[in-house]
């Protein structure tokens, strides 16, 4: 049922409150977009989902109807995108092709915002679109925010990029010792660094953090999904202005709990196992493995003797993905693996997994949503990084306790295939240790404590509703 307004705001008053959303695309940053939509509900703020079409893939315009469909009080608007000419050879990504049209298209967000009704009391945009989305929202007068969806960690790298290695003024003994300065850091391991932004080669993704990086300073705010307590320190340098100054504030609100509407069909075969029995592995939304590293880690889990959920991935775009499981596993992997394991090609419910007594530890390529997911349901982590940011938030895992990271096994997609003895053997020193067990438990309730009431993100959300209710 449509929910009658104006609501009532948590302190009494008449909320007046009402935010529009635009995602990038990809489900790693589709679904923390909706999960703050469904939190600002919860605080009566009225949202409005801006989206654009058609998405890249099946997951994400299967997400967003069954979303539309769990809250019709939230308003939608669609962006049209502009087509542009060869988009292939500006990157083989389909994302970051998307990403490419939402910036193109930016300016057409004009008319779009200024058309919603009551009038928006801000603009909450991923970092992907941030420089040609706030000098929309600055010609409207309109409050920007820049929801950023990775690690505290990350967004320091993301920030002080341009500056650094991007503006090339690195040093020359920095280059000999491999490492990485972000300003007011201790230096980083150069190997952790996204390989696309070292390489001479120009690529989206260099540009785009280049050129939103710099522009992060006009932001409103910046929305992080992470909490004080996990990324202490990264976010105090951040705020204390040491990455960037005038840098407005990084605002730590999560974690963002997955929401009921995300759930599918449970995997009932989990209700048959035994406590904290399985390991999930899931390298997240668009990572596709290679053949040969996909046969290594089947037998490497078989070897490993736990039970396991799989959600193998072949190709990058879930329609691409049409291989049969047999062929892709090999030989008689299926039959080997009756009983012990259950291996998927399909979208799960990764929330649900995690959150199921069953499951015990997860092998994750460290996406920011999936880390953010297993600190909610208190599960330790092997962390395999495979691209982009993935090593940058493997750190705060390792930093954390949450699990364990094996540097030498670099990045995925290379000519290293990880090889079953190793991949066996890190899931039984996961599953095997009671320390790990227990911190990811500890990490898991602190997380839960800092959306409650009086925790840490709790209070950062109220006050940054107040300051939008105010500024009407
Ligand atoms: N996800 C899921 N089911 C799947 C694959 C992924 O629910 O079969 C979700 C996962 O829970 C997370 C998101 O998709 O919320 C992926 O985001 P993440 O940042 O972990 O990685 P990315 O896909 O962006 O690499
Ligand atoms: N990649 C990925 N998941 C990510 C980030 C990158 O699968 O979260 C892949 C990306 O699709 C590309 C490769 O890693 O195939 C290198 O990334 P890059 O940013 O160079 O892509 P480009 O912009 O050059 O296409």
């Amino acid at each position: 049922p449509k929910q009658s307004r104006p609501v009532m705001s948590d302190s009494g008053n008449l909320s007046s409150a009402h935010v529009a959303l635009l995602p990038a695309s990809g489900m790693g940053h589709l679904a923390p977009f909706l999960r703050l939509a469904v939190s600002l509900l919860t605080h009566n703020v009225q949202v409005t989902f801006i989206t654009t079409h058609p998405t890249v893939s099946l997951s994400e315009s299967h997400t967003l109807s069954r979303f539309f469909s769990a809250y019709p009080q939230i308003a939608t608007k669609q962006l049209h995108l502009l087509a542009f000419d060869n988009p292939s050879a500006i990157s083989e990504d389909p994302f970051y092709i998307q990403y490419e049209a939402i910036r193109q298209s930016s300016y057409l967000l004009s008319p779009l915002l200024s058309s919603c009704s009551p009038h928006l009391s801000a603009l909450i945009t991923d970092m992907s679109l941030a420089s040609t989305v706030i000098p929309v929202t600055e010609a409207l007068g309109l409050p920007n925010y820049i929801l950023f969806t990775s690690s505290a960690k990350m967004l320091t790298l993301f920030l002080s990029f341009h500056t650094t290695i991007g503006s090339r003024a690195r040093s020359n003994s920095d280059e000999v010792i491999g490492v990485f300065k972000i300003p007011g850091l201790q230096p980083l391991p150069k190997s952790w660094i996204p390989p696309p932004l070292l390489s001479d080669t120009v690529s989206l993704l260099k540009t785009h953090i280049i050129e939103n990086g710099k522009e992060m300073t006009r932001a409103t705010g910046i929305l992080i999904n992470t909490f004080e307590e996990l990324e202490q320190e990264s976010l105090a340098a951040l705020n204390k202005g040491k990455i960037v100054k005038g840098l407005p504030p990084v605002i730590p609100i999560g974690p963002f709990a997955p929401c009921d509407f995300e759930r599918s069909q449970p995997l009932s075969w989990l209700d048959d196992q035994p406590e904290g029995s399985v390991v999930y592995v899931s390298f997240g939304s668009r990572t596709a493995m290679s053949g040969d590293q996909i046969r290594e880690l089947g037998k490497g889990l078989l070897r490993s003797g736990y039970r396991f959920v799989w959600v193998v991935k072949e190709k990058k775009i879930d329609r691409d993905d049409d291989k049969e499981l047999g062929e892709l596993l090999g030989h008689g992997f299926l039959e080997k693996a009756r009983g012990i394991g259950l291996v998927v090609k399909q979208w799960v419910n990764q929330g649900e997994i995690l959150g199921h007594r069953a499951v015990g530890g997860f092998v994750s390529h460290c996406g920011w949503n999936s880390v953010t997911e297993a600190i909610w349901y208190g599960v330790r982590v092997l962390a395999w990084p495979q691209h982009g940011d993935q090593k940058m938030n493997a750190s705060v895992v390792d930093r954390n306790g949450l699990g364990i990271w094996m540097e030498n096994w670099g990045w995925g997609g290379g000519d290293l295939v990880i090889k079953e003895n190793q991949i066996a053997e890190c899931v039984r020193k996961m599953m095997s240790s009671e320390s790990l067990k227990v911190q990811a438990a500890q990490i898991g309730e602190t997380s839960r404590t800092a959306v409650e009431v009086s925790g840490s993100s709790n209070r950062s959300m109220f006050e940054l509703i107040e300051t939008w209710k105010t500024s009407q």
